[in-house]
């Protein structure tokens, strides 16, 4: 898969992060949009459209992240774990966490399902219709952002990752 490619000029990307991680996410968003575009033989849209990352403090303990469909934009948040007043980030926590480098990557999938149009292939687990819990959890769009996310993490992710603030 080739490299250093741009973001298509009609796709804004706009961050709301507190670290200063702002060309590393841009990376990593750019890099996994080729990435899926390559893999699945499909092109991004060329309408205008506004993606907006955004990581959120103080959640309840079980969110890692959504993406919300608008008018041509898109709303990321996820958890970020820098932002919680509760946890000491200074001694016990890096400022990015693997875990914040995967959520971003899972909800940056979405994303690129969204942008491309793609609809992923049903898959054959059986699901109860009835529990939505069961809808999502198999969900072809969430299968395939949980595989991908791992993938993701690893093959882009790293330099993220080691991102460290300068005192
Ligand atoms: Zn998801």
């Amino acid at each position: 898969m080739s490299s250093f490619k741009k973001l298509p000029k009609n796709i804004k990307l706009s961050l709301s992060f507190l670290h200063s991680t702002d060309r590393l996410i841009r990376t990593l968003f750019t890099n996994i949009l080729w990435d899926y575009c390559e893999r699945f033989d499909v092109e991004p849209t060329y309408d205008k459209v506004t993606v907006v990352v955004a990581g959120i403090g103080d959640t309840d303990e079980s969110f890692v992240g959504v993406t919300y469909e608008g008018n041509n934009r898109y709303a990321v948040h996820v958890y970020d774990p820098c932002l919680d007043q509760a946890n000491d980030t200074v001694s016990t926590h890096r400022l990015v966490s693997w875990a914040f480098v995967t959520a971003l990557c899972h909800e940056f999938v979405h994303v690129a399902q969204y942008l491309t149009g793609r609809k992923p292939e049903p898959n054959t687990f059986v699901k109860d219709n009835e529990d939505p819990e069961e809808q999502y959890f198999f969900d072809p769009y969430e299968v395939e952002a949980r595989i991908l996310e791992g993938f993701y993490a690893t093959k882009f992710g790293v330099p993220l990752r080691n991102h460290s603030e300068s005192e």
